[in-house]
Order: structure tokens, then sequence, then C-alpha cells
């Protein structure tokens, strides 16, 4: 018999729930066969943006667990949904290569997603993501992200409501539209905009290379977004990536995460955004969030963050110059 526990347990120390899950189910992926391809068992054919349940969900929606809670030791099933998005039916590649046609069905398929996730009265948050690399553990190479809808607000969300909120009571604005308007003016950290949304290097990055994309309109979800807005996410999306891959000479590993309000709250304050975190500091060095880093949840930034925009300057001009000789459109522009 297969005994796979999924359960939440609560961190009472820092308040946290953390999703435990025993043996994983499910069978492996045959060796040497892409399981994502078009063709494979669970993709079949005739489609460019797919999304399927995650084989191996640390969420699930028959989650069992292994105890009962105790005292202050909480017990709840992992109850939610763990899916994985195909972003093409091409191989290889990463969101600044595959074709602007797919990237845009990419973002519509995050909405229908996101709509459809909210729906089940259980879910509390829908966040997509993308992990590249093999530096942080990716082993499928074919362009992929994923959504893991849960049955609670994650921690860094409730942070950034906590501060959205006070800020908009005590100031009557929006805390993410007043840094875009102080980023504009400032301009140093700015990296490339469009219409719809503006990419920058945080006057408080935490990672070297970290960047964040804001919506240029307020607004607090994946849906709300209108058709250009869309088209305009699936351009900066393009461009900072290809941004990234420019830096180096390597593709560079990244997280891509989506910051969206919550389902079931209005959070009228909570402004739509997305952070991509790289991990390199360096060429060749890698940036842990080590002991003080993780130990004491505070960062340290090895050098001036308007430094690092700087070089990501230099790497987004050859990224945009590689861009339009492959016949692509640019959008927005470089500051
Ligand atoms: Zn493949
Ligand atoms: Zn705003
Ligand atoms: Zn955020």
């Amino acid at each position: 018999m297969d005994e796979a526990y999924n359960e939440l347990r609560w961190n009472p120390l820092i308040g946290a729930w953390i999703v435990v899950s025993s043996k994983r189910r499910g069978r492996p992926w045959r060796e040497g066969v892409c399981p994502f391809c078009p063709g494979a068992p669970e993709t079949g054919f005739n489609w460019r943006v797919l999304s399927l349940n995650n084989r191996f969900p640390a969420l699930r929606l028959d989650a069992r667990t292994s105890r009962s809670s105790r005292d202050i030791y909480l017990v709840k099933p992992a109850y939610g949904y763990c899916k994985v998005v195909v972003e093409t039916p091409e191989h290889q590649g990463d969101l600044d290569s595959i074709p602007f046609n797919d990237l845009k069905l990419y973002i519509n398929e995050l909405i229908k997603e996101t709509r459809e996730l909210c729906s089940d009265p259980n879910i509390q948050y829908v966040m997509p993501f993308r992990n590249k690399g093999e530096e942080i553990g990716v082993s499928l190479i074919h362009p992929h992200s994923q959504i893991y809808a849960l049955p609670f607000i994650p921690p860094r969300i409730q942070v950034e409501m906590r501060n959205m909120e006070k800020f908009w009571k005590e100031r009557g604005e929006c805390l993410l539209c007043k840094i875009l308007s102080l980023e504009m003016n400032e301009r140093e950290r700015v990296l490339y905009f469009n219409d719809s949304f503006t990419a920058f290097l945080p006057f408080f990055a935490m990672w070297p290379y970290e960047v964040h994309v804001y919506a240029r309109r307020h607004l607090g979800c994946l849906c709300e977004l209108d058709e250009k807005e869309v088209e305009d996410l699936a351009d900066a999306i393009k461009v900072v990536t290809s941004m990234y891959n420019n830096l180096f000479d390597f593709s560079l590993p990244y997280m891509l995460v989506f910051h969206q309000r919550p389902c079931k709250v209005s959070a009228d304050y909570y402004h739509f955004h997305l952070e991509y975190y790289p991990i390199h500091r360096d060429r060749d060095k890698l940036k842990f969030a080590a002991g003080i880093e993780w130990g004491a949840w505070t960062f340290t930034y090895d050098s001036l963050p308007e430094e690092k925009a700087a070089e990501l300057k230099a790497a987004l001009s050859r990224g945009l110059e590689k861009l339009s000789s492959s016949g692509y459109r640019i959008k927005g522009k470089a500051i």
C-alpha cells in the first residue's frame, strides 16, 4: 500500500504553516523522454500552452494527515493544488526565446488558472512561479512554470499586505504606486518600461540582481489585466529575461514569482507585481541565503544596488539588440 501524507504543520515560533509531504506518489518520468513535449502521455498534441497537474504534489485535494493536532502542535490536511504550466511546445528556451504569441497565451493561462483555483472555497491564495536552472534544482529543461493554490495566505504576502495597507491608510495612496513614481523620478535603477509595466532593480533589493516588474496601473491581480496589459506584460517578461541571459556568457538561473492579492480578501491597497530573484552575485559566484540571511532574515548586499543596476542596463542593451535582430518588435524603452 502506498501510504502518503500531505499535511500542514504550524510553526508557532515564526507563525507559519510548513507544507509536509511524505512519500511522493506517482510513477517516475520515463528516463530520457521529455514529459512536456507534444505527444508525451500527458500532453497529447495540438496545443501551444498547457496546464497539467503536478505528478508529485505537495498539496492535494485528498490530502491525509499522519497524526492529529496536539496542544500547540497543529496539523491540517495540505489541501490545495500544485500545477505545472508548460509554456510552449518547444523543448528548449526561456521566456525570452519562446514565441511571443505563446508568451501571451502563457499569461492568459495563468489568468484562467488563477480564476479557476480561486473559485475553490477552500483556496485562499494562488501563486504562479517559475524556477529556472540546475542551481535552483530544476531538472526538466522544457520551459515551464508552476502554480500553487494554497489554503492560507503565505507569510510573505501577509507582510506585503500589512505594509501596503498601513501606507494606504496613513498616506492615502498605494505603496507600490509611490515606489514607481520615486523610481521614475530617480531613473538610476529603472531598466525598462512600456505602456503598462516598469522593470527596475529596487532601492531595497535583497538579491544582487533582483528585479521587480510593477503594473503601471493600480491593479490587484492577474485577473484584472486587460488585453493590452497582457501583451505588455509578455513584452516586459521577454525583455527582462533577455537582459538576464545577456548579463554573463550563460543563461542565468532565476526564480520568478507573481505577487497578487489573495482570493477571498478585497485588499484594494494591494498592487500586482512580479519579482525576479537571480541567485548569482557575480559571473562565477552565487549569493546564498546563509547564516545572517536565513538565521536572521537580514540580507546583506555586497555592492550598491545602483552599481548592479548599471550592469543590468548594459546587459539590457545587448539583450534588446539581439531581440530586435531576431525580428522582435520591442514595445517599450530602456532607460
Ligand atoms: Zn520537451
Ligand atoms: Zn498601486
Ligand atoms: Zn512582492
